[in-house]
């Protein structure tokens, strides 16, 4: 499949590129305003979100230059503070760093050996509820600084693509461990020259065995730089089994795309890593008895794939004093998550009024003594 054939819907009325609008779930023209559905032969194409063999893609280094979509215009630009790449594929490049606001940006030459998305989940959540439950979360914030109340917060708001990997793998496991069953005995004593008996718990150790396969299926690994991680980890998991899109360029232009910067063998790394961790718990989960000890698993894999894929955030950035924050919603679900300064101004007043308060009831209960 080519994303640049896929990628050539004009606007029927005024010929515009058309571009995803999260709001009305559909296409729309920028110009004219003309809604184009999603068509229901675009959407067969979902079912073929293509999973790519991960052993052969790392023996023969991607060099897939299909780049995203329009390439003439396109622009890729890093920020020289937080390091994160931006790909402008409309060629509006803003003037300052999209995820931590430092104006210092210069051009990124891509090195043409990009692995291009393959799908993507679109934005489903649009600005307009991004901003409601901005407003709501900001309200439940009572120690923030009044500076960053309503407006100045969700001014910044953008919405971006983030680019993640996933890997697919079938393991097979096999492992030994020693299960231990507790009993009790009865152990006397003396305390105070008096003999008396209390239960003892006590263990007993047994070889034990066993096996399993399990399949993963979509172990996600950010390849984002520019996005807080401790958010990432908060904002909740994406659909990516069931709701992914063929890449098409409609679908981010006009939107902010973020390029990877974890390459796919470290990825590759880091999903193995979490699927051994995970193995080494479905493993443990398995020992009979009520505890264990010497754990030995032997997992190997086959049949692993990957994909690169693009997810969809709403930030927020903005610094206070001389650090960076950052709040993060999923562009899919709608959960949130958020940083915030906390304004020592409201809580000296706060910790103050406490005081005067413990100082009244001093006087007043203290002068009645
Ligand atoms: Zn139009
Ligand atoms: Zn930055």
């Amino acid at each position: 499949m080519d994303s640049a054939t896929v990628g050539k819907h004009p606007c029927p009325e005024c010929g515009g590129d058309l571009q995803w609008n999260a709001a009305k779930q559909s296409l729309a023209c920028p110009y004219c305003g003309t809604i184009v559905p999603w068509s229901p032969a675009q959407e067969a194409l979902g079912e073929q979100v293509a999973e790519l063999d991960l052993v052969k893609a790392l023996a023969e280094h991607p060099a897939d230059q299909r780049g995203y979509g329009d390439d003439a215009q396109r622009r890729e630009v890093q920020c020289q503070s937080c390091k994160a790449i931006s790909v402008f594929v409309d060629g509006k490049v803003a003037d300052r760093c999209e995820f931590c606001g430092s104006p210092s940006i210069i051009d990124h030459q891509s090195l043409g050996d990009a692995v291009t998305p393959q799908s993507l989940l679109p934005f489903k959540i649009s600005d307009g509820q991004v901003r409601d439950s901005i407003r709501k979360w900001y309200g439940t914030r009572w120690f923030a600084p009044n500076r960053l109340k309503s407006a100045a917060l969700t001014d910044t708001l953008k919405g971006v693509y983030l680019p993640y990997w996933t890997f697919d793998a079938h393991v097979s496991a096999s492992w030994t461990a020693e299960a231990g069953y507790h009993y009790y005995e009865t152990e006397s004593y003396t305390e105070n020259g008096e003999r008396k008996t209390r239960q003892v718990q006590r263990t007993r150790w047994e070889d034990a065995s066993g096996s399993l396969q399990h399949f993963f299926d979509d172990e996600l690994v950010p390849g984002t730089v520019g996005v807080h991680q401790a958010l990432l980890q908060q904002i909740g998991t994406f659909p990516t089994t069931t709701d992914l899109k063929p890449y098409s360029p409609e679908f981010v232009r006009g939107w902010l795309v973020e390029r990877y910067q974890v390459d796919l063998r470290q990825a590759a790394q880091r999903g193995e890593a979490s699927m051994q961790e995970q193995t080494r718990a479905l493993c443990s989960a398995d020992v009979p008895g009520d505890t264990q000890r010497n754990l030995q698993v032997q997992a190997s894999f086959r049949g692993r794939t990957f994909k690169h894929i693009l997810v969809p955030v709403w930030l927020v950035s903005y610094t206070y004093g001389s650090r960076s924050f950052q709040v993060l919603t999923n562009g899919y679900t709608g959960q949130i998550a958020g940083e915030r300064p906390y304004s020592w101004v409201k809580i000296f007043f706060a910790s103050l009024a406490a005081l005067i308060v413990a100082m009244l009831l001093l006087v007043v209960f203290g002068g009645n003594r």
